[in-house]
């Protein structure tokens, strides 16, 4: 197998994808596979369960939380989380700090005044604005934040904690798309955590919603029954089909993060790789990041070559090499590794090793 630096659909642990091929025809004794199984069968009801109780104990989700198993994407919770907690309040805040919260803010417009409390726009979206200049409007039905942005590679280096600012009744919304699982979260910090799993949890078309329970019950009229949380909440995620195979995946991943050590542990591991890389980058003036280094995200690591007529070169030569997707996303330039949590230390090494060679070479 190459390594694999794609920002989504990503590398999942090879462990997971052993066990998932050797119980394709046959999970379990059950003599079918588990894309067979009914949804309210005992067999899909116990991997679901089993996957939920995992994912609580690994974010140590409070016991006044409900863990939601969507489909959609975290596109669609843009509107769907709209749909959900405006309840009675007709504007709802945004911190912008990159190309997915810009995007969620645009359609949130569709649904309420929303008002932008905070934007690293003018800087290139290289920084995260520190809480102290955030500007919130008088009754928002919650503020959105975006807490790595997967495009630009940046991550916040701090929790949105609006207790700090004096404005706690302002439940927090964080998309975690490209970093949940990733480092230790202190979810009774937000009302609502979401993302969708195809970059630290499994294959798309599973979302992840994790939602304070008092804010259920608070949709508009016009949100569908099948993404009213409250509904999808009080039927245990299966008012539709869910994604069972997508929810089988992640029970594997979870059960995978457990063996290895569990949150804290894998935080150890993300803060070593992403020191690694960002260390050479910046030794190197062949190479620069130019995200602020107080919100560089562990997750993706956007690079440049000074002499980017070299890009096409690079691209070829690493593919060569078995080091693959590591072209930037086209609003940015350059090249992006994601090194999300299935991503070993020596795939980082191996990628800053041919780094390393390339400079030589072409230097
Ligand atoms: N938000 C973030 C931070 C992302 O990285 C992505 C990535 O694809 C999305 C939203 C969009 O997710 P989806 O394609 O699942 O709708």
């Amino acid at each position: 197998r190459v390594w694999n630096f794609s920002a989504g659909p990503a590398a999942l642990p090879e462990e997971v994808l052993k066990q998932a091929a050797e119980e394709m025809l046959d999970w379990q004794g059950a003599g079918m596979g588990v894309m067979e199984m009914s949804h309210r069968g005992k067999e899909f009801t116990s991997i679901a369960e089993a996957a939920e109780a995992d994912l609580r104990e690994l974010m140590a989700v409070p016991d006044n939380y409900r863990i939601l198993f969507m489909q959609g994407g975290a596109i669609a919770e843009n509107a769907i989380i709209p749909m959900n907690l405006l309840g009675q309040h007709d504007s709802a805040d945004y911190v912008v700090t990159g190309a997915w919260s810009a995007k969620s803010l645009k359609e949130a417009r569709r649904y309420c005044k929303a008002h932008v409390a905070a934007s690293a726009e003018a800087g290139g979206f290289t920084s995260v604005p520190a809480m102290t200049e955030w500007s919130l409007s008088d009754d928002p039905a919650y503020l959105f934040t975006c807490t790595n942005e997967t495009i630009g590679g940046v991550e916040y280096p701090f929790e949105p904690d609006l207790a700090a600012i004096g404005r706690a009744e302002v439940p927090v919304v964080a998309d975690v798309s490209s970093h949940i699982l990733s480092r230790a979260m202190d979810v009774s910090k937000y009302g609502l955590l979401f993302g969708g799993a195809q970059k630290n949890i499994g294959p798309a078309g599973l979302t992840i919603v994790i939602v304070r329970e008092d804010l259920l019950g608070r949709s508009v009229p016009a949100c569908p029954t099948a993404f009213d949380y409250k509904t999808v909440a009080d039927n245990g995620s299966m008012y539709n089909t869910p994604p069972t195979y997508g929810i089988y995946i992640a029970g594997l991943v979870f059960q995978w993060l457990k063996r290895q050590g569990g949150v804290a542990a894998i935080e150890a591991q993300n803060i070593a790789k992403a020191k690694l890389l960002y260390d050479y980058l910046d030794a190197s003036d062949f190479y620069a990041s130019k995200v602020d280094p107080a919100c560089r995200s562990r997750m993706n690591v956007p690079f440049f070559l000074a002499d980017e007529s070299l890009n096409e070169v690079f691209l070829a030569e690493s593919k060569a090499a078995g080091l693959v997707q590591l072209k930037g996303h086209k609003s940015v330039g350059g090249m992006r590794a994601s090194i999300y949590n299935a991503m070993p230390l020596a795939g980082v090494q191996a990628l800053v090793d041919f780094m390393r060679d390339f400079a030589a070479r072409k230097g």
